[in-house]
């Protein structure tokens, strides 16, 4: 139970050196974290604060991005402890916060790391702004990106849209040879800040205890992001490559949630490969990075983007004719669309708030093309259930899905459910573990139920439309309907 023993800081103690004061956002870790590391360089104290902001403009987190935050805000404040340092929790506008804390303490200096959603940097200019004109040092750092966006340029001076060339152009200059900024603190004192309760912030769900089996997979904080990382690189990375998209196989490296809330960084990640393979990086290693450069480039997209979650990045996909289809969307959310490989994606996602890549594919493209919702819907849906949700990585991936990103895959390039099915879990076994009522059908039907002799279905003991649904909508009828409506949109 996360209970801050307010009454230690309650006395008032003469501060003989004005405090800092670190707003935490999406970098909660105590290494390698800029901020924190030039805040305990003044060697005066420091005071650490996360705010729930209550800003119209941002968009909220999801319920298992929250169950994510609860845990990592626990970790995060029980290592600031170590240091003897305290996280304290704020809900509110957090100009309102961030000021009214500096001038009750005393504090002359704020320090965050940035973030990188546009809303998000005018709420952080205002706010520097203000807190400057009140006589504050501000100062703001990079803490989660190899690169900063708008160092990345094209020879004409304008940001990358294609990822190859974005990513050739940064991936040599951007060795991060800089220390491991590991923080200590001098002259901590106490201050009187009161902090409100995690419990009362009601992330962890409770009733119902949706996220029951979260914990068995995850452990949030940047511990957990080491021990995951440490555990990638002796057991996962040899292989990457190919493996990468076997979703039956752990050849994936599962930081998508602690790279998310900044409990690991790239850099951190780079400086371990680094000093695992020095300058020969395998192809593994090689592809690994370049998929944390997947990262960097949609964090950049988002940040030249109008509105990454709602605005086509072409807009020529604006008068695309989206269909409304209630029934197709309960069944797709629910796992019940009768295309296993989809189904089991669905149901991994709710059962462990993740979901491996190739089937983020699949999944998407299933809604997108083969029901014809809009990519939004999707979206939103997995906003709401994944723990890694991004406001950069999870847009950018939907529109490079429905063709409407920037360098994304042709809406034409519609993915076969039963082909990637039978190409990436040639053995049903990603599909038995998370689809149990078809455990029993052997592997050269896994694939496509609906065309199983009766007899094998019968021995597996599946009913069409009892135990296991049939599919909500024909593959080749699918398929040419999103083609025309394609056509049509371009005509
Ligand atoms: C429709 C859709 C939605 C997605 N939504 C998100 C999201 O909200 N948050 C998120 O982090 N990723 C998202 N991805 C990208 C990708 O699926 C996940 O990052 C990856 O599956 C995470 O697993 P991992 O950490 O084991 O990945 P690894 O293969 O081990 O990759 C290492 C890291 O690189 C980054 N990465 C990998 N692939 C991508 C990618 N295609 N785009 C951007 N970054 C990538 C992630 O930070 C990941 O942790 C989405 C992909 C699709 C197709």
């Amino acid at each position: 139970m996360y209970v801050q023993s307010a009454n230690r800081y309650k006395r008032s103690i003469p501060i003989t050196t004005h405090p800092t004061i670190v707003w935490f956002r999406d970098d909660l870790r105590a290494a390698d974290n800029p901020a924190l590391y030039k805040a305990g360089l003044r060697a005066a104290p420091v005071i650490c604060v996360y705010i729930r902001e209550k800003v119209n403009s941002l968009r909220p987190l999801g319920g298992a991005a929250n169950w994510w935050l609860h845990h990592s805000l626990k970790s995060l404040s029980s290592t600031l402890s170590s240091h003897d340092v305290r996280l304290v929790l704020k809900t509110g506008d957090p100009l309102e916060i961030l000021s009214k804390m500096a001038g009750n303490i005393g504090a002359d200096h704020v320090m965050w790391n940035r973030r990188y959603a546009p809303d998000e940097i005018d709420i952080d200019q205002k706010i520097k702004f203000a807190l400057k004109g009140q006589g504050l040092h501000v100062e703001s750092f990079n803490a989660n990106l190899l690169n900063e966006p708008w160092e990345i340029k094209t020879g004409s001076d304008k940001p990358y849209k294609v990822f190859t060339p974005y990513w050739r152009a940064c991936r040599p200059q951007s060795a991060p040879l800089d220390n491991g900024y590991e923080p200590s603190f001098k002259n901590q004192t106490e201050l009187n800040v009161t902090s409100e309760n995690l419990a009362d912030w009601n992330l962890d769900p409770e009733n119902p205890d949706w996220a029951e089996g979260f914990s068995e997979y995850w452990n949030p904080g940047e511990t957990g992001a080491r021990e995951q990382l440490e555990e990638f690189l002796g057991h996962g990375i040899d292989g990457y490559k190919d493996n990468r998209d076997v979703p039956a196989q752990p050849a994936t490296s599962f930081l998508s949630p602690y790279l998310r809330f900044g409990e690991i960084s790239p850099k951190q990640i780079w400086r371990t490969l680094d000093d695992r393979f020095g300058d020969n990086f395998s192809v593994d290693a090689e592809k690994f990075l370049a998929e944390i450069g997947w990262r960097e480039f949609s964090k950049t997209l988002l940040f030249y983007a109008d509105d990454l979650s709602e605005k086509n990045w072409k807009d020529e996909f604006d008068s695309f004719p989206w269909r409304d289809d209630p029934q197709g969307f309960k069944a797709w959310t629910q796992g019940q669309t009768g295309y296993p490989l989809v189904d089991a994606g669905m149901r991994q996602l709710w059962q462990k708030g993740w979901m491996h890549n190739r089937v983020r594919m699949v999944t998407a493209s299933f809604l997108i093309k083969h029901l014809m919702i809009n990519w939004r819907e999707g979206e939103k849906w997995f906003w709401d259930t994944l723990v890694d949700a991004d406001a950069a990585s999870n847009p950018a991936s939907w529109q490079w899905v429905a063709g409407s990103g920037a360098d994304a895959s042709p809406f034409f390039r519609i993915f076969n459910p039963i082909i990637q099915s039978e190409k990436f879990d040639p053995d049903g076994d990603y599909i038995r573990r998370f689809v149990p009522e078809l455990k029993d059908v052997p592997k050269k039907h896994i694939h496509a139920p609906w065309a199983a002799p009766k007899d094998v279905l019968e021995q597996a003991g599946v009913t069409l439309g009892e135990t296991y649904p049939k599919p909500i909508v024909d593959h080749k009828f699918a398929r040419e309907r999103a083609l025309s409506a394609y056509k049509a949109m371009r005509s």
